[in-house]
């Protein structure tokens, strides 16, 4: 089942598919199993949930004099330096996480490749990065024209199985990536040991962690740089915009550097031009709405995951049902909030008649990411003029045939449902809705198997 869930078609049936629907009481108690349970709303029964749920991204009135001021200063774009939103939601986030500095960028992608750049990586390098993921994590890599070498997916946490780096390490490897999905820590303190014995970089891409905790630290300061982003349906939105965060000024420099034209400045000022770079400046419009919604953030973050535990200690008790599990010590902020699911608890109902299940009792819930390596992405890529020319056939040939291997990652994509982070911050009643939805589906599966 292949692409069954891209994240905007998501959002796209999770505001449209709850309208028309009837409510249904919710049953609480661990376990529903009852021949009598209300039917599923694809057997006739009444849908599980009908309030819909909360849209995103979601603003305040209140914001508008911030942006009106921005607009008539005249002072749009960052980039004399000089003050402005941007400085200002650059320390404010620093702040937040703990880290030293912070570099606003124009999206989470730009603050990727600034971070790759920075830490040295280059033409003809290799970076082990996590396949469980957006497209966009190793777009970064594939643009400073560097090979993405997937480690494997530890399926009970979705996140890059440590134990599988260091076989994956060459001569060539520059930088580790791991990926903090759905805002769920990677297990850093083995990545970071790992990273430390090959001499290697650690570029956290926490695009979808903001505020989460790994062992006391927030994500994004627990490597070299960290990366995020704030596109429109992220957490902290707007619109597009992205930014680096890390603990050495030297760093932080070399990246204001790289994201301004090249340009000198702080640790290298009157050096002029002194390395490559690129316009990835956000604009004090972004700043302004990022800096409304710092402490909208945390509130929220809060809510998503008191309604996250109390969904997860509910869902375990139904048999094929595997909360995802987190590394010790840490907390995640749910991007998605997804649990592992086995056709045998449910009498062989595979994932997508699940799915399509649960959309109809008006929770919509997707399939997590699929197995992108076998699009073709990667074709293009090895057969380009570029990546011939910087690696030898048998080295890409491997390579390919690499991804055969990714077996925890097959099995991830293959198992995870989800919801969307939106859904977490409605009241209680609709997570019981959503519970209820699961034990309804449950119940009858052998009747939604026969029907299907
Ligand atoms: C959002 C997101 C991106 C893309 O970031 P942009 O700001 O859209 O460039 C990439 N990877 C992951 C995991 C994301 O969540």
């Amino acid at each position: 089942m292949k692409n069954y869930f891209t994240r905007r078609g998501f959002i796209r049936t999770a505001a449209a598919s709850s309208a028309a629907l009837t409510w249904l009481s919710a049953r609480s108690g661990p376990t529903v199993f009852a021949a009598d349970a209300a039917k599923p709303a694809l057997l006739g029964g009444k849908p599980a949930h009908t309030g819909g749920w909360p849209k995103w991204p979601d603003w305040r009135e209140s914001w508008e004099p911030d942006i009106l001021k921005v607009l008539r200063s005249g002072n749009w774009c960052r980039a004399g330096g000089g003050p402005g939103k941007v400085p200002e939601f650059e320390e404010a986030w620093a702040k937040l996480l703990g880290a030293k500095r912070s570099l606003a960028t124009a999206s989470g992608t730009t603050a990727l490749i600034t971070s790759l750049h920075v830490m040295g990586v280059d033409a003809g390098d290799e970076v082990i990065c996590s396949p469980f993921t957006f497209s966009a994590t190793y777009f970064a890599i594939l643009a400073h024209k560097a090979l993405p070498v997937f480690a494997d997916t530890d399926p009970a946490t979705l996140t890059m199985d440590p134990k599988s780096i260091e076989c994956r390490i060459t001569e060539r490897t520059k930088a580790i990536m791991p990926v903090h999905i759905y805002g769920m820590p990677c297990d850093m303190d083995p990545i970071n040991a790992i990273a430390r014995k090959h001499k290697l970089a650690v570029v956290e891409d926490s695009w979808q962690g903001w505020l989460a905790e790994y062992k006391g630290r927030k994500c994004g300061t627990l490597g070299d740089l960290g990366a995020f982003s704030f596109q429109n349906s992220k957490h902290i939105p707007a619109g597009e915009g992205g930014a680096v965060t890390g603990m050495s000024d030297e760093l932080l420099d070399r990246c204001f550097a790289y994201h301004n034209c090249g340009r000198a400045n702080g640790t290298f000022k009157g050096r002029g031009l002194f390395t490559r770079g690129g316009n990835y400046r956000m604009q004090h419009f972004q700043a302004a709405l990022l800096l409304q919604q710092i402490d909208k953030l945390v509130k929220e973050t809060e809510v998503r995951r008191a309604n996250a535990d109390y969904l997860s200690a509910s869902l375990a008790k139904i048999p094929g049902i595997t909360p995802v599990r987190l590394p010790e010590n840490s907390r995640a902020v749910w991007h998605l909030y997804p649990w592992r699911y086995n056709p045998e608890g449910f009498n062989g109902l595979s994932k997508g008649q699940f799915c399509r299940a649960m959309g109809a009792e008006g929770i919509s819930c997707g399939g997590g990411y699929s197995e992108q390596y076998n699009d073709g992405i990667f074709d293009e890529t090895i057969n380009s003029t570029g990546y011939k020319r910087l690696w030898s056939a048998d080295r890409l040939k491997a390579y390919r045939e690499s991804f055969k291997d990714l077996k925890g990652n097959a099995r991830a994509c293959a198992e995870t449902v989800a919801i969307y982070q939106s859904m977490l911050l409605a009241d209680r009643s609709a997570m019981d809705h959503i519970l209820e939805a699961v034990r309804k589906i449950h119940a009858h599966s052998a009747e939604l198997v026969k029907k299907a």
